[in-house]
């Protein structure tokens, strides 16, 4: 056991498109000697870590926890004992949703020194890629990053009220399982029902698939798609420059009327 013991880098990936990790994100999985890393980071950045280092899979899906927290927290803690280079790497970026905080509170809680490198979040990546600006001027003056994923058995209580606002972009992680909910909520709360919004799946990668509709349809567009995770909700006036700035992919056709 080392006396003093090595930082753990809490680094984060970025949504996919390996060019859109940080310069010290790069460096540091170069000079990694282990590599913990979640389920959201894709193939093409894992391939950036040297052949020598050993790579973790720490898991971590919406209903699925292949390593229990406590434990992840507890490896962390070993590995800055052990003196070498470990870098903790998560989705997006570590502080919007990623838990990054949790596994950063346990390490200071045991007195081992860290770093947060941040990273590009769904929503910005997503964004960017499928051309929604979250802001525009004359269409949305904030926006507002929720969750749409309760913890396991809690039931998804957001303040509806408060988020359907017409002039704010709403972003939603975690939103697929719940999207019928959360469409029916936010038109309950006053949301009109002809609000653009758009759900975009594996966002920023060669894969990536962008769904236009509105908040009414959202639920049967997204079912006649088959999005599957990690997939982000956008809601809000700006998802129809999607029309005018997508460059990544162009937008799948989702004519739910012809649903039938
Ligand atoms: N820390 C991450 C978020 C982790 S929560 C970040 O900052 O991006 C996991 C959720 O993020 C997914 O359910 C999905 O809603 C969203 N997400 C992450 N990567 C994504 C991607 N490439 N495309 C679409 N959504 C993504």
């Amino acid at each position: 056991m080392l006396e003093k013991p090595t930082p753990i880098y809490i680094v984060g990936a970025g949504p996919g498109d390996p060019e859109l990790l940080t310069v010290k994100a790069m460096r540091l999985l170069k000079e990694a000697d282990v590599v913990v890393y979640d389920r959201l980071v894709s193939d093409s950045i894992l391939d950036l870590v040297p052949p020598g280092a050993t790579r973790i899979f720490a898991g971590k899906a919406a209903r699925d926890h292949f390593m229990p927290q406590d434990e992840i927290n507890e490896l962390l803690v070993s590995l800055a004992k052990s003196g070498r280079s470990a870098v903790r790497l998560k989705g997006g970026d570590p502080f919007i949703f990623g838990r990054g905080s949790e596994e950063a509170l346990f390490l200071a809680k045991h007195n081992v020194p860290f770093e947060i490198v941040p990273g590009i979040t769904a929503s910005a990546g997503c964004g960017a890629y499928a051309g929604i600006p979250l802001t525009h001027r004359g269409m949305a003056t904030g926006v507002r990053f929720v969750t749409g994923h309760c913890r396991d058995g809690v039931h998804l209580d957001l303040n509806w009220n408060s988020l359907a606002d017409p002039d704010t972009t709403l972003v939603i992680y975690m939103g697929l399982i719940n999207v019928q909910k959360i469409s029916d909520e936010l038109i309950n709360a006053g949301l009109p029902a002809d609000t653009p919004a758009g759900a975009i799946e594996r966002g920023t990668t060669a894969d990536q698939r962008t769904i236009l509709t509105t908040l009414g349809e959202l639920p049967a567009c997204v079912e006649k798609a088959a999005l599957k995770a990690p997939s982000l909700l956008i809601i809000g006036r700006v998802v129809d420059l999607a029309n005018d700035l997508s460059w990544h992919i162009p937008a799948l056709d989702c004519d739910v009327e012809a649903l039938g």
